[in-house]
């Protein structure tokens, strides 16, 4: 494991950004009376130079490639642009980086980033290679507010939304840091909206952004290679369908509601059979898409062979109302630990028993390896550093004290 610290201070509960950034990171100061380019997709982009700036549309699309494929944010450095064009962008725009408060590097390849996004708060993105493919898994708010009961983001309680420039702005700070050419030399090939925060409760600013992820001027990436990842948002999957084609997961965890209510919240609301109606309703939208449901696996919660054979049931019917087989995919992912959680990770035994119980009825089901365990990137591990409003913190801290555990957070 390395880490780099770069000039900061980082706290439990609050975080003093670095005030100032290495050359090379592309940071830029904020400044309100500009626009951040990151902040606008082609169409936006278009409109920005037509309407603000009195140019030609397809302007636009030279300064995206320098952003986007060259990594380049000083508009005195885009050489193709005439000298008033830059001008006219130095003095209504500018592209601003989040600050890399750290970045740590896995021995097996992963890497992640702690990005700094206001003066208080912090966010998490992780790179995790693969053989033939690097996902990054992108946060889209600070913090979470829907309480997964076994997740390490929800101990942290939810701060706010991220901007469409904020979630942008990890792709770019991971594709640079890669040396990743859109078209040419593919180093990130997938992005999971997986990271912190449930990202259809943020839903224009991450449409936004997943629009550049896919654009050829942004990231090029295919629509099934972006992914978005939800609890089960059902009226904003059904919202999603109507705007975007890319690859939808959902946070199952259990296949009966009495349980899936209590590890999710939100199930409550939006119980399973509405939520599995919704899924159905996304993947009938375009022949041949398929939905994958995450399953965590807990210890004594969720591992036996009768959760085994509901989830099974569940996703043949899923499989049956879109009538294509295999059109559920499930990932089995063992729990990973966090300090003060009551959950633990099954032993290999049992996840080797659930796996097969679902292999052996012809489900593929591949158990996720688990990913950067020396620096905390695994799936359900992305904490950030947030000031948390809603006080959930602080009663998480509490419990840890009541426990004996009062230091181990
Ligand atoms: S699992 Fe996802 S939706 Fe649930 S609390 Fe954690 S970040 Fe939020």
């Amino acid at each position: 494991m390395s880490a780099k610290v770069v000039n900061a201070d980082v706290g439990a509960t609050d975080v003093a950004v670095a005030a100032t950034q290495p050359a090379s990171s592309g940071f830029v100061a904020f400044d309100p009376g500009k626009t951040n380019l990151f902040d606008l997709d082609r169409v936006s982009l278009e409109d920005f130079f037509e309407q603000t700036l009195g140019e030609k549309r397809f302007r636009a699309h030279q300064v995206m490639k320098w952003i986007h494929h060259r990594y380049v944010t000083d508009f005195n450095d885009m050489t193709d642009l005439g000298k008033a064009l830059r001008a006219k962008l130095e003095q209504h725009a500018q592209v601003r980086v989040p600050q890399v408060v750290f970045d740590k590097a896995s021995t097996d390849g992963t890497h992640k980033w702690l990005l700094g996004m206001d003066p208080k708060n912090a966010i998490e993105t992780v790179f995790i290679p693969d053989k033939g493919r690097g996902t990054l898994c992108v946060s889209s708010q600070v913090g979470c507010a829907l309480n997964c009961q076994f997740c390490s983001t929800a101990t942290q309680g939810f701060n706010r939304n991220l901007s469409t420039a904020e979630i942008i702005g990890q792709v770019w700070v991971a594709a640079r840091h890669l040396g990743n050419v859109p078209h040419q030399q593919r180093k990130l090939t997938n992005v999971v909206m997986m990271g912190m925060g449930e990202p259809l409760a943020n839903f224009d600013n991450v449409v936004r952004a997943m629009s550049i992820m896919r654009d050829d001027l942004g990231y090029g990436l295919a629509n099934k290679r972006v992914t978005l990842s939800t609890a089960g948002m059902v009226p904003m999957i059904d919202k999603l369908g109507e705007v975007s084609d890319v690859s939808l997961a959902v946070s199952l965890h259990a296949a009966n509601d009495e349980l899936r209510s209590e590890l999710v919240p939100l199930n409550k609301k939006y119980p399973i059979a509405q939520l599995m109606e919704a899924c159905v309703r996304y993947a009938l939208r375009k022949r041949g898409t398929s939905v994958t449901f995450e399953y965590t696996l807990m210890k004594g919660v969720n591992d036996q062979p009768q959760h085994a054979r509901q989830l099974l049931r569940l996703l043949r019917q899923f499989d049956n109302a879109v009538q294509m087989k295999d059109a559920a995919k499930v990932n089995l992912i063992p729990f990973n630990p966090f300090p003060g959680t009551r959950y633990e990770r099954p032993d290999d035994a049992a996840i080797r028993a659930f796996q097969k119980l679902l292999n052996d009825a012809g489900m593929i089901a591949p158990v996720r390896r688990t990913r950067g365990d020396d620096i905390d990137a695994a799936c359900g591990q992305l904490k950030g550093q947030v000031m948390d409003r809603t006080r959930r913190q602080a009663e998480f801290r509490k419990k840890l004290e009541s426990q004996g555990l009062g230091d181990a957070a």
